[in-house]
């Protein structure tokens, strides 16, 4: 079977990096981006089964990409979920509002973030 593909859009190198081994370990194949531009370039490569977003970004921020996503009528509803350090009173309200599937502050908890994932990705594998 294929490992579903996760793409994680992340410019700090050292969550990039536990990202990774968290999601391999769990039996996905990650690509990763940096950047918005490396984001909308990974998305046209190959579409992910899901995006992990952070959400403060070089290049315009998580919310923009996510909404290219949206409005692109070539890229199939897939879930992303945003993933931030400024986990502030409304924070999650504002990113479920802006059309996240999920959310996940930083820093993760290493346990429960393939569990999150894995979650999401049978919620809306199931809606379908
Ligand atoms: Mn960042």
């Amino acid at each position: 079977m294929q490992r579903p593909r996760i793409l994680v859009v992340e410019d700090d190198a050292r969550s990039q990096r536990l990202f990774r081994d968290i999601l391999e370990l769990a039996g996905y194949d990650v690509c990763q981006a940096r950047s918005v531009e490396e984001g909308r370039c990974r998305l046209r490569d190959a579409v992910p089964a899901l995006v992990v977003m952070d959400i403060q970004l070089p290049g315009g921020g998580g919310e923009l990409l996510l909404s290219e996503m949206r409005e692109d009528p070539l890229l199939p509803r897939i879930p992303v979920i945003a993933v931030t350090a400024f986990a502030m009173a409304g924070d999650r309200q504002r990113l479920i509002q802006a059309g996240f599937d999920g959310y996940i502050s930083k820093p993760i908890d290493t346990r429960s973030f393939a569990e999150t994932i894995a979650a999401i990705l049978e919620e809306h594998a199931n809606e379908r």
